[in-house]
């Protein structure tokens, strides 16, 4: 269809590596699903170190001395954090259970980090007994790490967690860290003369994906750090946190087009291209779109590693590049990606299980899954799923367009809300891929209401092998 027809649906064509391709064939899914339910997840770890290897090489590259940590909330598959401790990489963790099980799976504690917003007793003590290093936020935790040190006559390898830094004028808000202002003395008058604490170095984690912001916030620690270096306080590494974007999508244009269409199907020049003509964000106030697109940026030009380099190759106000400043200091760069180490790790399937018109003539193919197995932070998944028909596409077919919807008792749980378009209409037994789904989308947000198992993750080797991962949480 012509994409100047008011009916045309604008594709959201996904990048695919080969292995998740070729991975997607009837006869294979069909066989999981028969075997472990619907929906699962393939994972294939090695993915993840060849994704780790990238960022390392960069910062190889640079000169520096390095940790790439993998934030495992991000998903949480047992593999994922075996494949990156045989690959010789760190993880973060965010909670005790995170710890507990890395712990539990032999990686080295001095390549784990720990970030949780809460620490609660438990959490520090398990730290303290296996010397593993605090990502400190406030008052408070310094007390409690304080305390468990005596009690327990152990020293707390620590971290300080940094934010408000300031860019292009303006303070960037986060509900997370020390301010900077208060920093230096937080580290000098508290950390640095306690001898239950080590302090090691500094660390940050923004909101946004933006290099400016990150290159900013990294000069203003490098800054802080020989402050605390003239009062003979050493920092031997900053963490830079995560945050690093990918690109989904194959290309540009389309990202650009999906948005026209989108505020035209909201001004009513067109049929709508999502459920209930939903605005994503944008929202028509009186003819004119306001607001802005509510989900990922899900097409980057500047991603991964490439976003690593060009964040160290950014200038400071001293004239040197930051990479340069860190060498010259022989400070260690650690980060923590989540989502941008398991780009191309892993798809969700599914099965459908009806096709139906609703009331508006929409049509809905139903899922034997749920919103919550495929569930963004941010307003909608924008990329086209993969429809693997049990009986192949023939001239006689004609393509249709509709929804898909779970099994969730609710009005709303609609598993894309944008409306997709089939080269002919899907059957029961068809199968639903939906690719690149191990960053976030998979594990973040999956609830058991109406009893819905778990879904399993289903463990991909380099040989073509399927193990099922006999429990996501050990
Ligand atoms: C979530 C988080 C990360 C990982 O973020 P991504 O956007 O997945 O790269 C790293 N560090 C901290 C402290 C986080 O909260």
């Amino acid at each position: 269809m012509s994409s100047n027809h008011p009916d045309f649906i604008p594709a959201l064509t996904p990048k695919i590596y080969r292995w998740m391709f070729d991975f997607m064939r009837y006869e294979k899914i069909r066989k999981l699903l028969e075997e472990f339910g619907s929906p699962v997840n393939v994972l294939h770890p090695e993915i993840l170190v060849k994704n780790q290897h990238q960022f390392a090489r960069v910062l190889r590259e640079h000169g520096l001395q390095h940790l790439v940590c993998f934030a495992r909330k991000a998903n949480r598959s047992t593999g994922l954090v075996k494949a990156t401790k045989e690959g010789g990489f760190g993880v973060d963790v965010a909670s005790y259970h995170e710890l507990e099980a890395c712990i539990a799976l032999g990686v080295d504690p001095n390549k784990l980090v720990i970030t949780a917003a809460i620490k609660p007793r438990a959490l520090i003590d398990l730290a303290l007994k296996n010397q593993v290093l605090l990502i400190i936020d406030n008052h408070d935790e310094i007390e409690a790490i304080r305390a468990r040190c005596q009690e327990l006559s152990l020293v707390a390898k620590l971290g300080v967690r940094v934010s408000g830094f300031m860019h292009e004028g303006q303070k960037l808000y986060s509900r997370f860290g020390f301010d900077i202002s208060e920093t230096f003395g937080v580290i000098s008058d508290l950390i640095h003369p306690d001898e239950n604490f080590d302090y090691q170095g500094l660390h940050f984690h923004l909101d946004g994906y933006s290099v400016s912001q990150r290159a900013a916030a990294l000069d203003a620690l490098i800054e802080l750090a020989d402050h605390l270096q003239k009062e003979s306080i050493s920092t031997s590494f900053i963490d830079i946190g995560g945050g690093i974007p990918i690109s989904y999508l194959a290309s540009g244009e389309e990202w650009q087009i999906f948005q026209q269409e989108l505020q035209k199907s909201l001004k009513q020049e067109r049929t709508p291209i999502t459920f209930q003509n939903n605005g994503l964000g944008f929202e028509n106030v009186n003819g004119k779109i306001k607001g802005k697109l509510a989900t990922y940026p899900y097409y980057n030009e500047l991603n991964g590693a490439e976003y690593l380099n060009q964040l160290l190759l950014s200038s400071t106000t001293s004239g040197e590049t930051l990479g340069r400043k860190l060498k010259d200091r022989k400070i260690e760069l650690r980060l923590e990606p989540g989502r941008s180490l398991l780009n191309q790790v892993g798809f969700t399937a599914a099965s459908v299980i009806f096709r139906k018109k609703d009331q508006q003539n929409n049509l809905l193919v139903g899922l034997e899954m749920n919103r919550s197995k495929l569930m963004s932070s941010s307003a909608d998944f924008l990329l086209d799923p993969i429809i693997l028909h049990q009986n192949p596409v023939t001239k006689f077919d004609e393509p249709c367009n509709g929804y898909l919807v779970g099994g969730y008792c609710l009005e709303g749980d609609i598993i894309l809300k944008r409306k997709i378009s089939f080269e002919k209409m899907p059957e029961v037994g068809d199968i639903i891929c939906f690719p690149n789904t191990a960053g976030y989308l998979m594990h973040f947000y999956e609830t058991l209401s109406h009893l819905y198992p778990i879904t399993p993750n289903l463990l991909l080797d380099n040989y073509g092998h399927i193990t099922p991962e006999k429990s996501p949480f050990v």
